[in-house]
């Protein structure tokens, strides 16, 4: 059975530029997708970019840009970086491409008739930055969004429902039914638990803001664009042509949705909910993986420690980067990157086992027998050191299987190890003295053997250097060999070794500048006042209860505003011409109460009223909600 392997990478959001957290599970996925190719496998292998959303809206319209050119922009700038770092994928989808908006609407339509989904009101803390919804009882102090601190917004709008809470039995029981279906197992245990807690419907639309996909049309509601984690999760399907053209469907389900931990809920409990009211088969297998720090240090634009993947191929190699990133950290833990760990992988794995075996069979060819393998003598000599490699190989698969690719690395770099042994062990420079030519030649092909191995199942990871050993030892880096030298154990064919340049050069010192702050963040810095200096400042809520215009100013307005205390204060505003007298009364600003007093044309002011002001004209700054006059501002 040659069974379709399917490969997803999460599709990454275009709010960030792409950061070490984005390359590594782009190179797992990568690598994954080598293997199974490798392997022979009939594999596709998706990555993109997640465009829709009030973050990207937002952050769009804070440049000056529409959603979509800041979409575009930022979405090509993770295509190039893949491009550039040779990711074997097969389709980069968009969620603005329109087969993706089809997709994501047949699927809502789907879902609407089989009954799961329906409207109602939809109430709650709403945190901008992760655009998720959070209970009560999910808040920090009541009103801080527990993933990433920020103040949340309580809002109350219509919105289409997903009856989750109908498919909290069957998740359980699939979780349990299906072995590895979100890995590891740690992480697993931790989604179980929370669908134990209960599982309440989940708002799946938004009225609040416009950027987004629309609902289906047979609807007829145009208010609605849809959540954007359910536009998101789509794509897997989408990609595939799932409500276009499904030739590619065959495809699904998929084998590995390769995630961060941070994003694992959404794929393992919503995700499987949407597929399963979608009567459409399950993922074999989520895949959380952690996240990387710096020195010890989370990373932080703020700090100005993020590691940029491009800096560290161009300075490191991308081979070697991707090497570390794989054999550095157990899949599903937290890894620390700095370039100490980097340099002492590169000069000690890399160059000490892999490239000096490799300078050693190509010196010691040349020597002894002008450079021509011949594996004939191999098995006579050292039949055991083959075998004990072959037991190696025999088991080593399952690791990159489960996702272990340090466990993986570790166990072909054995093999390289016993290469490097054997050299020394059996002295073919002595074997050649003794005229043991056959011998001497045998202990060459033994180690080349070895190499060319262990080079094939390397391959995924470091597809090129696996090229340039291939080349070498002359044999072909293809299935074919995979399956001559993995499956079937055999030797190399005779052949003529190429020489070529040693593939690790020792590196001495750092080659990346430890990061220094931009010019625009020691701006900033400059700018930069301590808390206390900002509550200095008593702002509070206030509603204007009177409003005059004032004879001979066409810009100040007197306003009288009640901050909760025995009467209302007279503040002078500069805000007559957009602001007239009838209409603003009634209307909520925040005050600041404690400045001095002071005195505009013939009047006083105690105090001033905070407003907005850009190419446009000037606008009041409001509570969100109304609150009582006298409410702090901080
Ligand atoms: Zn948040």
């Amino acid at each position: 059975m040659n069974k379709k392997i399917y490969i997803t990478t999460p599709i990454y959001y275009v709010n960030d530029v792409p950061h070490i957290g984005h390359a590594y599970t782009t190179i797992i996925a990568d690598s994954l997708a080598r293997f199974y190719r490798l392997k022979g496998r009939d594999t596709f292998f998706l990555t993109g970019t997640d465009e829709h959303g009030q973050k990207i809206e937002q952050a769009a319209t804070a440049r000056g840009k529409s959603a979509k050119e800041y979409a575009d922009e930022v979405s090509a700038k993770f295509k190039a970086l893949w491009d550039d770092f040779d990711i074997s994928y097969d389709c980069f989808i968009r969620t603005t491409d329109e087969n993706h908006k089809i997709g994501a609407q047949k699927a809502f339509e789907t879902m609407f008739k089989n009954g799961d989904i329906y409207k109602g009101e939809y109430e709650g803390h709403y945190c901008v930055s992760c655009e998720t919804f959070f209970t009560d009882s999910q808040l920090i102090n009541n009103e801080y969004c527990p993933d990433c601190g920020k103040i949340t917004t309580l809002v109350k709008e219509e919105s289409y429902f997903f009856r989750l809470s109908a498919y909290q039995d069957k998740l359980l029981q699939w979780y349990q039914e299906a072995d590895d279906c979100v890995m590891p197992k740690a992480k697993k245990n931790e989604v179980i638990n929370f669908v134990k807690q209960g599982l309440r419907d989940l708002s799946i639309t938004r009225a609040s803001f416009d950027w987004g996909i629309k609902l289906p049309p047979f609807l007829g509601d145009s208010k609605h664009v849809l959540y954007v984690w359910l536009d998101a999760l789509v794509n897997y399907i989408s990609a595939l042509g799932y409500g276009t053209d499904e030739k590619n469907f065959s495809y699904w389900p998929a084998s590995f949705h390769l995630v961060g931990k941070d994003i694992l809920r959404f794929h393992s409990v919503y995700w499987p909910a949407f597929l399963m009211s979608l009567n459409l088969p399950l993922p074999k297998h989520i895949a959380a993986h952690g996240w990387w720090t710096r020195n010890g240090e989370k990373m932080s634009k703020s700090k100005g420690n993020v590691v940029n993947p491009r800096e560290v191929a161009e300075a490191y190699g991308l081979e070697n980067f991707r090497y570390f990133l794989l054999r550095e950290v157990p899949f599903g833990q937290d890894g620390d990157f700095s370039q100490k760990a980097l340099i002492d992988r590169i000069n000690s794995d890399l160059g000490n086992e892999l490239g000096n075996l490799l300078n050693r069979i190509i010196g010691m060819s040349g020597k002894y027998s002008n450079y021509e393998l011949d594996s004939s003598f191999v098995l006579k000599f050292y039949e055991k050191d083959i075998k004990a490699v072959d037991a190696i190989l025999d088991n080593v698969e399952s690791y990159m299987c489960e996702l272990q690719t340090n466990k993986y690395l570790e166990e072909l770099w054995k093999v390289l190890t016993i290469a490097n042994q054997s050299i020394a062990i059996y002295e073919p420079w002595v074997k050649i003295k003794e005229g043991k030519k056959e011998e001497a030649g045998a202990i060459v092909a033994l180690a080349a053997n070895l190499l060319a191995k262990a080079s094939i199942l390397f391959s995924p990871i470091m597809p090129k250097t696996a090229q340039t050993i291939a080349n070498s030892l002359g044999f072909k880096l293809d299935t074919k060999s995979y399956e001559k030298l993995i499956i079937n154990k055999e030797l190399l064919d005779k052949t003529v070794i190429t020489p070529t340049a040693p593939l690790f050069p020792r590196i001495e010192k750092e080659l990346m500048n430890t990061p220094e702050p931009t010019t625009q963040e020691k701006e900033i810095k400059k700018e930069l006042i301590s808390a206390d200096k900002f509550f200095a400042s008593k702002i509070q809520v206030g509603v204007i209860v009177k409003a005059e215009t004032i004879e001979k100013s066409d810009r100040l307005l007197k306003l009288l505003v009640d901050i909760g205390e025995e009467k209302p204060r007279q503040i002078l505003s500069a805000i007559r011409a957009y602001y007239d007298v009838e209409s603003i009364e009634g209307t909520q600003v925040c005050v600041v109460a404690n400045l001095k007093p002071v005195k505009i044309m013939g009047f006083e002011s105690y105090g001033m009223v905070l407003t907005a002001e850009d190419k446009n004209g000037i606008a009041l700054i409001s509570p969100q909600n109304a609150k009582s006059p006298g409410s702090t501002v901080k």
